[in-house]
């Protein structure tokens, strides 16, 4: 599904085949979950793809690295070259695509000074699918900012993300809801959370959350459609008062929620204005800000 006989992925500097590409068993990342990725999509415009925000995702994964203490010894500009280079070397328009970096043997826990840097892309529909979704309160809160910097997209962070899912499917739900430390309502196991309520929005504040891309630009087409957003800690018994609520990410791009543990939205999503953010969104990606590296 990633990858098939002839996809190309980018490697330390390198075109390789995915299927003669390896990696050291030994590496850290592998082991104790050092190493950084971002997730990043690319759609087709007509006039050659266009990698939504691609600087912003490269930005953000400098500083993932950064924090970590792994070099990064790329050029954002040059990265993003890159992808349009690798959507061309694979045909495709409408893709995800997925930088990794990852890091060398070492078994020590501090990190490691080899660092290497790979590209791939595929095609992926939405990543929680056109359904609307049913949630459940999730019992794995998110890590702590006092114990994990939950503002990177560190491998290893993702045990976490994967606990709570994990037990939301066993469980008969679509996706988890996670909880701060404190018990107010935090995202997704991998997207921000947003509700509606008397056409305004409200979303958990930056701190104990993922800063997604999609959360900033949802967050700027509702101001720009003059919906007052608000940022604030709640608890989920608040969430019973809203008319809808959804889920934003790159991978997820806007998906409706249905219903969270035993409680159902009372309004149709089509019926609130999360779907005008959501057509908005649709809209743009394709439309908005085609790159100079676009080689279309
Ligand atoms: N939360 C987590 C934990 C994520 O991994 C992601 C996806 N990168 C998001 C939220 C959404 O972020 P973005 O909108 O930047 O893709």
């Amino acid at each position: 599904m990633y990858y098939k006989k002839n996809s190309i992925i980018y490697l330390d500097g390198e075109w390789v085949k995915a299927v003669d590409s390896h990696v050291d068993l030994y590496s850290q990342t592998l082991h104790h979950g050092n190493g950084v990725f971002e997730g990043i999509r690319s759609y087709s415009s007509g006039a050659g793809p266009n990698i939504y925000k691609a600087r912003e995702h490269f930005e953000r994964m400098k500083y993932s690295c950064e924090t970590m203490g792994i070099k990064f010894n790329y050029d954002v500009d040059e990265l993003v070259k890159v992808s349009y280079e690798l959507l061309e070397k694979n045909g495709v328009e409408n893709a995800y695509i997925r930088p990794l970096a990852y890091l060398g043997a070492n078994m020590k826990l501090i990190t490691c000074s080899e660092v290497h840097i790979m590209i791939a892309c595929w095609e992926w529909p939405p990543y929680l699918g056109y359904e609307n979704q049913k949630v459940m309160i999730s019992p794995y809160h998110k890590p702590s900012p006092k114990a994990f910097p939950v503002d990177t997209k560190v491998n290893g962070m993702y045990a976490n993300s994967i606990l709570a899912t994990n037990d939301a499917k066993k469980k008969g739900f679509d996706e988890a809801l996670q909880l701060d430390l404190d018990g107010n309502v935090a995202q997704g196991s991998g997207q921000n959370f947003f509700y509606v309520k008397d056409d305004m929005l409200v979303t958990p504040p930056l701190g104990n959350i993922f800063p997604g891309i999609t959360r900033a630009t949802i967050i700027e087409f509702a101001m720009e459609l003059g919906y007052p957003v608000i940022e604030k800690l709640f608890k989920p018994e608040e969430v019973k008062e809203a008319e809808g609520a959804f889920f934003t990410g790159t991978a997820t791009e806007v998906a409706s929620i249905a219903s969270i543990d035993d409680f159902k939205f009372k309004k149709n999503w089509k019926d609130t204005i999360a779907y005008e953010l959501f057509q908005m969104y649709r809209a743009r990606v394709t439309n908005d800000e085609l790159s100079e590296f676009n080689l279309g």
